[in-house]
């Protein structure tokens, strides 16, 4: 009689895009454990939506239980605290000890403030669903706040950061201004000045040179202040201090200007490398070929010797590779390198205003608008969210209001 061969314990530390992707395409060959902190996953790239009032936080959460029924895959509400090499263990938080064969760490990045003062206490992170309630909160709390005034009191909201979220974020904003807030009080929305802040000497440093100039130009058609060359030393509550120049006028500032490698990493007893595991090509940790690490928290470089860029298409093939990796292991087949296939970025600057490039393929205005529609639609998980999103998206779009601007963070 043949032996069935037992299934391996893999144990995969987060349920973003890497984490909930490798579980599900290993769940057939392996008995997985999935941890994460919260119950839902969030959508990243529509958070800003959520900060600006253009989507309801439900629509960008989807639950990570449902997102797991009949897949066979264990789900554990909680964070590692420690691993124990030596018995092939991780602790979580609940004290829960969960053994493996197999541990894929997968816990994404957090917003780092590279040391600057006053980022940690006067900015505003944008790396939760959590933050983008707080950030809508504090931009609809400062223009309920304008509407008292009827002189020439102006509120400035900066965004640090000139990458696809900074410059998704500006134009969310500007369009919340020209479009509700001026229906809301015409007189306080013309009082809101809106700033996009980035150090290097264009927006989007990852697109070609032509489409970050149209990205600052639709931006300034929108009427966001972009400020170009312009490094921020300090933020201070109501200001932020730029080197070398003068400081900017900022009541609620964004900083979406920096990502580092998740900190709950470094508790798991791993190497590191500028912040991320430090992973060989095949993804597996360096010194621990039964540890794998994927997404935004592995430090793999690409062809051109610089690292990955922390976006969610590294995240989605890298969790599917991994599952392959772990079942080319018990197939003792040997492993393969991992090589990134970059299908093109796209970023949206409001209505009809979008970028897409593929290569040498450029799309901008309303097709890359609407590819941009489409793509977002078709990655978000779940029929509610899906159904949610188009919603608010055919309401936005057809009454120039956003129905979502509540003041929600505390009650
Ligand atoms: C605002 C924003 C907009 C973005 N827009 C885009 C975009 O338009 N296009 C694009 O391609 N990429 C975008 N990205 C980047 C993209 O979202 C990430 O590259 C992608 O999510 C990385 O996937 P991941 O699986 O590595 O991490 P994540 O998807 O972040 O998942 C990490 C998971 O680990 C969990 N976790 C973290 N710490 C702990 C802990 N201590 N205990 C338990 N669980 C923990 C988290 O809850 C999370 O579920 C955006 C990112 C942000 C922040």
């Amino acid at each position: 009689m043949q032996k069935t061969l037992e299934k391996p314990r893999v144990v995969i530390l987060g349920a973003g895009f890497g984490g909930l992707t490798a579980a599900k395409a290993m769940a057939d060959f392996a008995d997985v454990t999935l941890v994460d902190r919260h119950n839902f996953q969030t959508f990243l790239p529509l958070l800003y939506q959520v900060s600006t009032a253009g989507l309801a936080a439900d629509h960008v959460a989807h639950p990570i239980r449902g997102a797991l029924r009949k897949s066979g895959v264990a789900f554990r509400m909680g964070s590692p605290i420690s691993v124990d090499h030596k018995n092939k263990s991780v602790k979580l938080d609940s004290s829960e000890i969960l053994e493996f064969d197999h541990l894929v760490v997968a816990l994404g990045s957090a917003t780092s403030d590279f040391g600057l003062p006053g980022v940690h206490e006067h900015a505003f992170g944008m790396k939760s669903v959590h933050d983008a309630i707080t950030i809508r909160a504090e931009v609809m709390r400062r223009f309920e706040d304008l509407c008292r005034f009827e002189d020439e009191t102006v509120l400035s909201i900066a965004v640090v950061g000139g990458g696809p979220t900074g410059v998704e974020m500006a134009g969310a904003f500007a369009e919340l201004v020209r479009g509700p807030l001026k229906n809301d009080q015409a007189h306080a929305a013309a009082h809101i000045d809106i700033y996009l802040i980035e150090a290097g000497p264009r927006l989007l440093p990852s697109f070609s040179a032509s489409l970050c100039a149209r990205t600052k130009k639709d931006l300034e058609k929108l009427g966001v202040k972009v400020r170009l060359n312009t490094a921020v030393a300090a933020i201070t509550p109501r200001m932020i201090e730029v080197k070398d120049g003068e400081s900017i006028p900022s009541e609620v500032t964004i900083w979406a200007a920096g990502v580092q490698g998740e900190p709950t990493a470094t508790k798991l007893n791993l190497p590191l490398i500028d912040t991320r595991i430090d992973v060989e090509q095949t993804l597996q940790v360096k010194n621990y070929p039964y540890i794998w690490a994927i997404g935004d928290i592995a430090g793999i470089k690409g062809k051109d010797k610089r690292y990955l860029p922390m976006v969610a298409p590294v995240a989605l093939q890298q969790g599917k590779f991994v599952a392959r990796q772990i079942k080319r292991v018990l197939e003792a087949t040997p492993l393969l390198p991992f090589a990134y296939r970059d299908k093109g970025s796209m970023a949206t600057i409001g209505r009809h205003k979008a970028i897409v490039e593929v290569k040498s393929f450029k799309l901008v205005g309303i097709p890359a608008w609407y590819a941009w529609l489409f793509l977002h639609l078709f990655y978000l998980l779940g029929g509610h969210n899906k159904i949610g999103t188009l919603a608010d998206w055919t309401w936005n779009y057809l009454t120039f209001d956003r129905g979502n601007r509540h003041i929600m963070d505390s009650m």
